[in-house]
């Protein structure tokens, strides 16, 4: 008996009737989630010319009983979904039971199956109608070809962009399905070529390897985190690999990968001040959760969904980023422990050696008395140096000749955002707090630098002039550099050239998905060439902007802040002079190009006043 009956026809209606057959990568989403649905370990898609001349899904599944194939291509026919109620509570994937029917209706398709008991049932069909039955093979599986994809919809079929354009979109649902998929081994082939193949090992950042690249996988670390209602599962790229689009977010609900906004945010809010601004990461996250939790039917074709405890799924999500990067350990722990310390403690501010890496966070590590003495020693040397060039060190009318930004201990971000174009003076390193933070004297008090957002706006300065000059001075290169796009970033690129040769980049396009540069300004970074490259096509694809003065604006900023020294970072004591030499050549010294404060100043008035030695 087999397994297939009609849905009742308003629960039909009730479905969002949607185009399914919108495009080759939309049949191969089908085909694949049916062969999902029929508990497949392995399947293999096979592709000519993007799926618009043959697409050839080959699985091990259930396979189908001789009449349930041919009631397969009746619309609304399923096994999967039979009352309203199981519309809330599906896990499989496909559930509108008009898949095939739409499929055969615009095709030459070819079926073969069988359960793997009997001999099997081969049908062909043009345009929806049986023309052919036979027996086939024993093997348990479904093999389905669709040939001349559109073959009867002329109209349809010229609406199809590029052979490119239609292998973007297939590549993309292809990474997909094989990243939600990681327990059934996948193999995918275009034009006789292999695309990739994953193993159905199980392992997730096996998959990613395969997708990514080993080097990037590499650079994952495992996400997990169980709350009452949901768990949380995956991988996230440490914050040194970021992309400059949303794109390499994956999320996926009980298997089926989804688009929600609001959980893109909770991942890049888990990253918190990691993620340079503008960057977003790459992360794989597999949250499982009831059905009855969600509703993935708002819009099928698009992968939108609406959950019902959307507040803490977020917060869950937030909680399992940062949490997964706090036992990196990337983020040391410091507050907690910092609030109790007394003020001898102080001492381990950072003056020498980097007093903890990223793998020893500061607050796992007793402080032994000979270091704070040490230590104290030491500072006083340092103090006495620098108290020698500047003798002036306590001067009281700091407060009056200051034309700087005041910030007092509970200071107002908002003080320092005021147009100040004062230069800095000049300043004096004493040590530097955390790997992070510059300590500074001179004559008109402390300063504490941010040494990242001081390095980012020196370095902004530098390549937004350079970018902006008409005459670019080139650097050829002795090996041409190569790249390859994505089929739509290559159109896209292709039809911008000219805006690219305004920021000195001559990009020559080379084969199919390829393109070459030959030679670069010479002010780009030694050994940064080929990234500095990438990154500048990053972001105009990101941004689409095909406007000069944005590109060199958006380009500066993220040049300046990738190559910016990050905190955690020792600096020597020259590499602080140099960059408050530097810092103080600026325009605009107060604010990196994101618009947070570099410098925090005390005047020394206002430590005077703090220790109550003047009132
Ligand atoms: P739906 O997937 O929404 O049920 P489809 O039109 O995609 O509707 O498929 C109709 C039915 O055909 C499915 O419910 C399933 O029983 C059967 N079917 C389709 N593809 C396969 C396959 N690869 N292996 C086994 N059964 C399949
Ligand atoms: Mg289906």
């Amino acid at each position: 008996m087999g397994k297939i009956r009609l849905m009742p026809e308003q629960l039909a209606n009730k479905i969002a009737a949607g185009e399914v057959v919108e495009r080759p990568a939309s049949v191969i989403k089908e085909l694949v989630e049916n062969s999902l649905d029929a508990n497949s370990t392995w399947l293999k898609i096979e592709l000519e010319e993007a799926g618009l001349s043959s697409i050839k899904v080959t699985d091990n599944g259930d396979g189908m009983e001789e009449d349930d194939c041919e009631q397969a291509f009746f619309r609304h026919a399923t096994s999967k979904i039979m009352s309203e109620n199981d519309l809330f509570h599906v896990r499989t994937l496909g559930f509108r039971g008009e898949a095939l029917a739409s499929i055969a209706a615009v095709s030459k398709l070819t079926i073969m199956s069988s359960t793997g008991q009997f001999a099997g049932t081969e049908l062909y069909l043009e345009g929806g109608r049986i023309k052919e039955k036979r027996k086939s093979d024993a093997r348990k599986g479904t093999t389905i070809i669709i040939q001349d994809l559109f073959y009867n919809t002329p109209a349809r079929l010229k609406y199809m962009k590029t052979i490119h354009t239609e292998l973007g979109h297939i590549t993309d649902l292809l990474n997909r399905i094989a990243l939600s998929n990681p327990n059934v081994r996948i193999e995918c082939s275009h034009n006789g070529r292999q695309l990739f193949q994953t193993n159905g090992r199980g392992q997730l950042v096996e998959v990613a390897a395969k997708i990514y690249g080993i080097s990037t996988a590499q650079k994952m670390i495992p996400i997990h985190h169980e709350t009452l209602d949901f768990s949380i599962r995956g991988w996230i790229a440490k914050p040194e690999i970021t992309r400059a689009s949303r794109n390499y977010i994956s999320t996926f609900i009980n298997g089926r990968y989804i688009k929600n906004y609001g959980l893109n945010r909770a991942i890049i809010e888990g990253y918190h001040t990691l993620l340079p601004i503008g960057r977003y990461p790459l992360a794989i996250l597999h949250i499982e959760m009831d059905p009855i939790l969600v509703d993935v039917n708002v819009h099928p074709a698009k992968w939108e969904v609406r959950f019902s405890k959307e507040k803490d799924l977020y917060e869950a999500v937030e909680y399992a980023v940062r949490e997964a990067f706090r036992r990196e350990t990337l983020i040391p722990n410091i507050q907690k422990k910092e609030k109790k310390k007394d003020m001898s403690k102080q001492t381990s501010l950072d003056f020498s050696a980097p007093r903890y890496t990223p793998s020893h966070p500061i607050s796992d590590q007793p402080t032994n008395d000979k270091e704070v003495e040490f230590l104290i020693k030491e500072k006083k040397l340092e103090e006495e140096r620098l108290f020698e060039s500047q003798p002036a060190i306590r001067s009281n009318q700091d407060k009056i000749d200051l034309n700087l930004p005041d910030v007092s201990a509970d200071h107002d971000d908002k003080q320092l955002s005021g147009e100040i174009k004062t230069r800095v003076p000049k300043l004096f390193p004493i040590g530097q707090l955390h790997g992070t933070y510059i300590l500074a004297q001179n004559d008109q008090g402390l300063y504490i630098i941010d040494q990242h957002a001081a390095q980012e706006r020196v370095k902004y300065e530098f390549y937004k002039e350079k970018i902006g000059e008409v005459e670019h001075e080139v650097q050829e290169l002795i090996v041409p550099l190569t790249f390859d796009l994505s089929s739509q970033e290559s159109m896209f690129v292709s039809n911008h050239l000219s805006l690219f040769e305004e920021v000195g980049l001559f990009i020559e396009p080379f084969g199919s998905n390829s393109f070459m540069v030959r030679s670069h300004p010479t002010w780009f970074p030694k050994g940064e060439e080929e990234t500095v490259i990438q990154d500048i096509i990053e972001q105009v694809l990101e941004t689409e902007s095909t406007n000069i003065h944005k590109l060199r604006e958006d380009t500066a900023i993220l040049m300046s802040c990738k190559r910016s020294i990050k905190a955690n970072h020792h600096l020597t004591h020259s590499d602080m002079e140099r960059l408050l030499d530097d810092l103080s050549q600026t325009t605009d010294p107060f604010t990196c190009p994101h618009g947070r404060p570099i410098i925090i100043h005390y005047s020394t008035y206002e430590l005077e006043k703090l220790f109550k030695r003047v009132m």
